[in-house]
């Protein structure tokens, strides 16, 4: 399994709603409460008949699985209180146990809830908004008409090299014990990702890079960012905490990680991560 959330398979259609009266008995509904989703035979799709209990309300389209519709309900009826609490299950949960597609279905159905669900006034006139284009939200007000697309905040997260071939690691204070990544951080307004990753590695750690490599990326649904993996090399490695985003950072070689990691000295990222896969990547490189 490389990482999460990135094998999406929906094809794109309308964003509408459509009454529960509407739907075929094919399409598939996903129930989301409280960033939890419900969860039966190891699927985020429901099928009709499951929510049958429920009040009838419209669903929100989000796309087509096979020959299947994919319907949204976010449950503000409460139904996640009255179900079995196992049966809902959050993001990290699916990302583990669930078959990929499945996973990376829901985490696109929780990103765009959470949009359409914190974007329910408009942002220049507090009037409500509706449903527009493209999972817009468009204000009711006619004389503001504001349109606001649904956002995916990037994120660069990168493996550095030195000339020893030792990887760059750091960690944060409120990280369990002994837990180690690498460096990750928000794009900023004006910034090429080239220049994000010199920019987080230089502010995190003071070490200095020289090339930078795409390597993939990954979905990252905590609410909505992206992950874009880079790995770069570097050019002054001497470690300087500097910005005290970190606790800790270290330069640390294939053989010391792996002792440190078997001695539980170490824990690395969880296995469903792009950082796993990262350091991954380079332990098994030599
Ligand atoms: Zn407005």
């Amino acid at each position: 399994m490389p990482f999460a959330f990135n094998h999406n398979p929906l094809s794109i259609l309308p964003s509408v709603t459509v009454e529960y009266a509407h739907l075929n008995d094919q399409d598939v509904v996903i129930l989301i409460s409280n960033n939890k989703v419900l969860i039966s035979k190891c699927s985020p799709l429901l099928p009709k008949s499951k929510i049958d209990l429920i009040a009838k309300p419209p669903l929100l389209q989000l796309g087509q699985y096979k020959s299947q519709r994919v319907f949204i309900h976010n449950d503000l009826g409460g139904l996640g209180k009255t179900q079995n609490s196992n049966n809902w299950w959050d993001l990290r949960r699916m990302a583990v146990e669930m078959r990929s597609d499945l996973a990376s279905i829901a985490a696109q159905a929780c990103a765009i809830n959470h949009w359409h669900q914190n974007h329910q006034f408009c942002s220049k006139c507090s009037s409500p908004t509706h449903l527009g284009k493209e999972h817009s939200r468009v204000c009711a007000n006619s004389t503001c008409k504001e349109t606001r697309y649904p956002r995916v905040d990037p994120a660069i997260i990168v493996s550095v090299i030195n000339e020893y071939d030792e990887i760059l690691l750091g960690r944060k204070a409120i990280w369990e014990p002994g837990r180690y990544s690498v460096i990750a951080g928000f794009l900023a307004h004006g910034e090429s990702l080239e220049n994000c990753v010199a920019r987080e590695v230089k502010e995190e750690t003071g070490v200095s890079i020289d090339i930078v490599e795409y390597i993939n990326s990954q979905p990252w649904p905590f609410p909505g960012s992206i992950m874009i993996g880079f790995h770069a090399t570097a050019k002054k490695q001497a470690i300087v905490l500097q910005d005290n985003e970190l606790q800790d950072a270290i330069w640390i070689s294939r053989q010391t990680l792996r002792e440190k990691v078997e001695n539980k000295e170490i824990s690395l990222p969880i296995r469903y991560s792009i950082s796993q896969h990262l350091i991954e990547r380079w332990l098994n490189r030599e």
